[in-house]
């Protein structure tokens, strides 16, 4: 079978890239090669900073009223074109088809978003601050900015970043996971065909060295990256020294809190769609239920059956629930966590490692496969409570009330999602307003928030100031400037050497 080669787009053209350097990209369903995606060198990043650089001035300038229709002419052919691109990501990513539409589907509602950038970007004007003057504030582009993305949204997260970075003015270079990297070069040629000039929006395939490249280079003024926590860190830090502006979002370990007059139905199927959806590499999937009172005794039982029972198939088939882990490495890491689980004496109460690859579908037999795996007993000592294990495990930890559990989540170092099952408003009122955390659920099991709220969480959840998307999405791609403004009539003669009032 012969293998795909995936370029850099720069300038608006493909590009086999100057470095020489490449790496495999795999099916994970099938654990078999399916392209050879090109990685960026030093100059390959130079290359495509000076396309983003030369493409500013005149895209800067364009209304964004024009720019705005560039989005809505985008976000057409994204409707035509959304199922190409969940096919390019189960390929690559292995989730299954139908949630890869609705990854698609949730980038849409970003792009929907940034359509409405003309009224996004009104300033604020204030007639008459002193006799004759005005004064107002606009909101103006910063130049090239970059977006670092991870494996397990291809689509939906550049989606956070490029939408609202090209629509608020600015050029932007897309430095997509190396693991799935073919949906990215599906999105910059939809962009060119809704009319997006070339060098607004470039991708540079790579790893670390095209990342240091982007951090390190001067034109670069702005970089959003979304990664695990100590990349992240990393990422924050070397970005500050260069005085870039830095969000920088990482890893998490997302609890939901069922308390004992929770529907308990309910609060199963969210545990195991949450906890196994896409084998549980979402940076918002449950991996620990904090199961209070009595629950554990009812709750675990029914947790095990389902999490036995779950469809794991290539995920090309309409009724696979959960496809394969991403890498064989994802894989090994994600089974020493299992391991360890063991180790330290938490009780294993389905092992996702005894699944059978046979079950999975024609061709499959060596694909990264694991079923779902649930632990019972899991204290906040243990390695696989305090650690992301990004993988299809669920952690359930037994708390004797709310308050005990709210201290539990506080206390971990992640915060970016979280959610807590009650039927009592009392609860889920307090709940809301001690939890330490970014983004909260009450009876909702995965509370993302949509396109005009903004994304992120707490703690080392996010490195910078700002969430993604949303108006603080906006800000985060424009600077303000305050104009003050008066004309000769209301100018005094004569030299002023007080500080000036409003007089
Ligand atoms: P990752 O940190 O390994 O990679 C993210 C990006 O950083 C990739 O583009 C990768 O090429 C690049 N990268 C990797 N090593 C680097 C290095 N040493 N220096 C510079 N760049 C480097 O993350 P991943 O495995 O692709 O994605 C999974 C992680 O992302 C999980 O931790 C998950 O929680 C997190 N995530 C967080 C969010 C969020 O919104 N907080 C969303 C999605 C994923």
């Amino acid at each position: 079978m012969s293998t795909a080669s995936i370029p850099h787009y720069i300038n608006g053209q493909m590009s086999a890239g100057q470095s020489g350097l490449s790496q495999e990209v795999f099916n994970p369903a099938t654990g078999r090669v399916s392209g050879r995606v090109a990685l960026a060198g030093g100059a390959d990043v130079e290359a495509a900073v000076a396309a983003a650089q030369a493409a500013f001035p005149a895209w800067a300038d364009t209304p964004p009223i024009r720019r705005a229709r560039v989005m809505f002419k985008f976000l057409q052919l994204l409707g035509e074109h959304k199922d190409e691109l969940a096919e390019a990501i189960t390929k690559e990513h292995g989730k299954v088809f139908t949630d890869a539409r609705g990854e698609v589907a949730r980038g849409i509602d970003i792009v929907e978003f940034a359509c409405g950038i003309p009224q996004l970007l009104k300033g604020d004007y204030t007639e008459q601050v002193g006799s004759g003057i005005d004064n107002w504030t606009t909101r103006q582009p910063l130049g090239v900015v970059a977006g670092i993305t991870p494996f397990n949204f291809p689509v939906m997260v550049p989606m956070w970043m490029f939408p609202l970075a090209i629509a608020a003015g600015n050029t932007f270079i897309l430095k997509p996971s190396p693991l799935d990297p073919s949906a990215s070069l599906l999105i910059a040629d939809l962009l060119k065909r809704a009319g997006l000039p070339d060098g607004v929006f470039n991708v540079v395939q790579g790893d670390k060295e095209s990342v240091e490249a982007l951090l390190d280079h001067p034109e670069v003024r702005a970089l959003s990256f979304v990664g695990s926590t100590p990349i992240a860190n990393l990422i924050y830090e070397r970005g500050a020294r260069h005085g870039k502006r830095i969000q920088a979002l990482g890893g998490a370990k997302n609890h939901m809190v069922v308390m004992p007059d929770a529907d308990l139905d309910k609060a199963v199927d969210a545990l195991i769609g949450a906890a196994y959806g896409s084998a549980g590499e979402r940076c918002m999937a449950i991996s620990v239920a904090v199961l209070v009172g009595d629950v554990a005794d009812e709750i675990v039982p029914r947790l095990a059956e389902r999490a036995r029972a779950l469809k794991v198939k290539n995920g090309m088939a309409l009724d696979a629930e959960m496809g394969p882990i991403v890498t064989r490495q994802a894989h090994e890491r994600i089974t020493g966590y299992i391991d360890k689980g063991v180790a330290e004496g938490a009780d294993l109460v389905v092992d996702g490692r005894d699944f059978d690859a046979g079950t999975a579908g024609e061709g499959c037999a060596d694909g990264f496969w694991m079923g779902g795996t649930l632990f019972d007993h899991v204290t906040p000592e243990m390695t696989i409570y305090r650690e992301e294990i990004f993988g299809p495990v669920l952690a359930c930890v037994r708390v004797p009330d709310i308050a005990t559990a709210i201290r539990l989540i506080n206390d971990h170092e992640f915060g970016n999602g979280v959610s807590c099952f009650t039927e009592s408003g009392s609860v889920a009122r307090e709940f809301g307003r001690r939890i330490q955390v970014g983004m909260v659920g009450i009876n909702v099991p995965i509370p993302v928030p949509m396109a005009w709220h903004g994304f992120g969480g707490w703690k080392r959840s996010l490195f910078g100031d700002t969430h993604a998307y949303g108006e603080e999405g906006v800000r985060f791609y424009t600077k303000q400037k305050s104009i003050m403004q008066r004309w000769s009539d209301s100018i005094n003669a004569g030299a002023e050497f007080a500080m000036p009032t409003h007089k």
